[in-house]
């Protein structure tokens, strides 16, 4: 049995794949022999510059704007990718958004656009791939939840809620599809420095027990290992510093 993921000959799909975490899973399915669909909402610059990185290393690779809160959208999107690419074997739901709100200050458009966002987007980019993996028998699916899902964390409570909505997808599509061949599972980060923990989340790390912040690429490695892994599903990864034990 071979120690490392292979994905030769897979296509993939990862959202919100222009920064961040997105970026690294990208990167890293490539590395692992993937063409992939670096989707974004509004940088087509960095995605494109994902792209050409993932071509660098011989890959197929097509930058595809959508925004997957959008049923309309995502539909577009994936007949996009099965045009170019081929139809989509291994689904990243990374695409997400921090609206840092208190109690007081969450309105109902911030509290319905993070769901939309958030917990929306993986139920319908999950529904457009899956006739494909499922014809096929083989599927692999990652959806990026938080540690927010289960503690309190510092966005709100709408984050909080959208990130444990997302784990109960990954448990409800995952015990259903547990005879087909496709796995889901989920991966629960806390404090990876990227923009979004940059830009207001977190200035330092103190409060996480190894001191530092995670890096994008140790998401990455996380989410290569649950897709190299036939026989986990439904499971949270929870990567964190030790977070955990506080
Ligand atoms: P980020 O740096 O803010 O990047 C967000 C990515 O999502 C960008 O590529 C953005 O596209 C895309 N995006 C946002 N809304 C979208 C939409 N409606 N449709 C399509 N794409 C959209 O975020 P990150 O820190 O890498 O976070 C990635 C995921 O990890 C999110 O789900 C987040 O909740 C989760 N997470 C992050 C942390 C952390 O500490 N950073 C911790 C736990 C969980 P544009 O570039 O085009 O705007």
């Amino acid at each position: 049995m071979p120690t490392h993921t292979d994905l030769t000959g897979r296509v993939a799909l990862v959202t919100g794949a222009s920064r961040g975490i997105g970026r690294a899973i990208a990167l890293a399915l490539a590395e692992a022999g993937a063409s992939v669909a670096v989707n974004y909402r509004e940088r087509a610059a960095d995605a494109l510059s994902v792209v050409t990185d993932i071509q660098a290393m011989g890959r197929r690779s097509v930058a595809v704007g959508a925004d997957v809160s959008d049923g309309a959208a995502v539909t577009d999107m994936v007949a996009r990718v099965t045009a170019e690419l081929g139809p989509v074997d291994v689904l990243v739901n990374n695409a997400g958004i921090a609206i840092i709100r208190g109690i007081d200050d969450l309105t109902e458009e911030a509290f319905d656009t993070t769901i939309a966002v958030n917990l929306k987007s993986a139920f319908l980019c999950t529904k457009a791939v899956l006739p494909h993996m499922r014809a096929q028998q083989w599927g692999r699916i990652v959806n990026i939840s938080s540690g927010a899902a289960r503690g309190a964390g510092g966005v709100g409570l709408h984050y909080n809620a959208s990130k444990a909505g997302m784990e109960g997808l990954t448990r409800g599509y995952a015990a259903r599809l547990v005879k087909e061949g496709v796995t889901v599972n989920a991966i629960a980060p806390s404090l990876i420095e990227t923009d979004m923990v940059r830009s207001r989340l977190a200035s330092s790390p103190a409060r996480i027990p190894m001191g530092r912040f995670g890096t994008s690429e140790e998401v990455a490695q996380a989410a290569l290992m649950a897709i190299g892994n036939g026989y986990m599903t439904g499971q949270t990864i929870q990567l964190n510093g030790g977070m955990s034990f506080l």
